[in-house]
């Protein structure tokens, strides 16, 4: 049974002054596996005060002096892979096909961060004015459940590069997780209240944070709903906000798309990290020419998605992350059949054989029209839309009909093709084929969801602040 009693404040594991306490547990097998006393609005001050008191000699430092810290936070946070795997997977269920990137790359955002760094010019001018980047001050960072240790590195490597001091509130269901990483960026040896670390409920150490007035800047990814709800709570304090939430991303197959190449790819965009990622690509967007051959493709692919235990190499989708999200995933698939969707794969239950765990069955609905609310909705899980067009302009019309706008796939043997129809999309990224993810392109959503960028120069510049003089 883990127990973790400790925040992190000021360069050191302190017990908070909250004494309430969630548990923890194995999504595989609903044990509690841990419990974790969770910090008050009292501790989210204490973390507030420290970074406000860092920020002065921290703003100061040179570029190399914070390339040195990131190349430190790299080695510390790299030194750990396996502990922050095994956290991952005994606390969130994540397959071995997710954990394989998140691992090591919780560390190598350090390194993306320091080339970016490198080559950043923070003074320069803009006609008669000198003008100087500066970081924007005490940042707060509010992390979601579903891939704890990347957001929180991202976050932090970003106010690092900057010279933004710190508050990170994760989410409490990510604990372990968080512990471990906690370990990690400690042993870096950077200087006390640079970043602190407060676990506590949204409501409670959210609240307090987003309304701070000694914090100017907040980065947070999360549920649309919250980020709303955060956005508002800023307003009067005027904080920049980046926000990273929701998505229903579409996977477009042109009609001369290689099949081969497509369906895996589809699949695995869908399906990825069990289908709790925002940029999942959950409406699969098929021309009618083409509609049987995609749909046999499909359901016998689908096939190689194994639900179950994550700790089994085979396993491609691992359970969800609570009961709350099953009960919910499960509603969404009752609501499909409702709707008047089929169901090309999958269902509502646990997948054969397993009897225990919060898994569900990777499941296909075919016969979708894109005003269903399956079509619409984020559901978080392993459930994915088959949505037919006529033309490429029927296309891209369906794709960009979501309130949605954080990623999108494109599938063609013309490449040109391809990219014409990108660059009709509205989202932040989108995929050709199989590109591959690149950690110095601009990350982040159109419409709701959200705004700004994380990422390379577009996610340093996210906490630095213009000045021009003029003389
Ligand atoms: P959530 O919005 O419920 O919670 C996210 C974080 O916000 C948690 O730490 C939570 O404690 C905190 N929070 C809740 N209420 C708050 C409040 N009033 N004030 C301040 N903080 C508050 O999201 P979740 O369920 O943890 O994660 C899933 C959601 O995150 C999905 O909608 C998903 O799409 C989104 N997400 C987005 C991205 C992205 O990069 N765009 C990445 C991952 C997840």
């Amino acid at each position: 049974m883990h127990i973790i009693d400790r925040i992190y404040i000021d360069g050191a594991f302190v017990k908070p002054t909250g004494d309430q306490w969630a548990p923890l547990f194995n999504p595989a097998t609903e044990e509690q596996i841990g419990t974790v006393r969770l910090a008050d609005a009292v501790d989210a001050n204490r973390a507030v005060a420290a970074a406000k008191r860092a920020f002065p000699a921290f703003s100061h430092t040179t570029k190399e002096e914070r390339i040195d810290m990131l190349n430190r936070l790299y080695a510390a946070v790299s030194a750990r892979t396996d502990d922050l795997t095994c956290a991952m997977r005994e606390e969130y269920g994540a397959p071995s096909c997710f954990i394989d990137f998140s691992a090591p790359r919780a560390g190598t955002v350090f390194l993306d961060m320091a080339r970016t760094l490198k080559d950043y010019e923070f003074r320069r001018r803009a006609g008669s004015a000198d003008v100087e980047m500066r970081p924007s001050g005490v940042a707060v960072a509010i992390t979601p459940w579903n891939s704890n240790y990347s957001f929180i590195c991202g976050k932090l490597s970003a106010a690092i590069a900057a010279g933004a001091t710190m508050v990170i509130k994760p989410s409490e269901m990510s604990a372990l997780q968080t512990q471990v990483i906690t370990e990690c960026l400690h042993a870096a040896g950077l200087s006390n209240g640079i970043f602190n670390i407060v676990t506590g409920y949204g409501n409670v150490v959210g609240a307090a944070l987003t309304t701070h007035p000694d914090v100017s800047k907040i980065t947070f990814t999360g549920s649309t709903a919250t980020g709303r709800s955060i956005v508002q709570a800023a307003a009067p304090t005027m904080k920049r906000v980046t926000m990273e939430l929701g998505g229903k991303s579409p996977s477009i197959i042109l009609d001369d798309a290689d099949l081969d190449i497509a369906i895996p790819q589809v699949l695995a965009a869908g399906f990825r990290n069990s289908g709790q990622a925002c940029i999942a690509g959950t409406r699969i967007l098929t021309p009618q020419s083409r509609f049987g051959e995609i749909e046999e493709r499909l359901s016998h692919a689908v096939r190689r998605f194994r639900a179950g235990n994550p700790a089994d190499e085979q396993v491609q989708v691992g359970p969800m992350v609570s009961q709350k999200q099953w009960d919910r995933v499960q509603s969404y698939i009752r609501l499909g059949q409702e709707e008047g969707a089929r169901l090309l794969a999958g269902g509502e239950g646990r997948p054969e054989g397993l009897h225990r765990g919060w898994f569900v069955q990777p499941t296909i609905f075919t016969g979708v029209r894109n005003d269903m609310r399956i079509a619409r909705e984020e559901i978080f899980g392993p459930v994915l839309s088959l949505i037919s067009y006529h033309d490429e302009a029927d296309a891209i019309s369906i794709a960009n009909d979501t309130e949605y706008g954080l990623q999108a796939h494109v599938f063609s043997s013309d490449i040109e093709r391809a990219k014409r129809i990108a660059n009709q999309i509205e989202a932040g990224r989108v995929f050709i084929n199989d590109a591959p993810h690149d950690p110095l392109a601009p990350f982040g959503g159109f419409k709701q969801s959200g705004f700004g960028r994380e990422f390379g120069v577009f996610g340093l510049e996210a906490f630095l602040e213009p000045r021009a003089v003029l003389s």
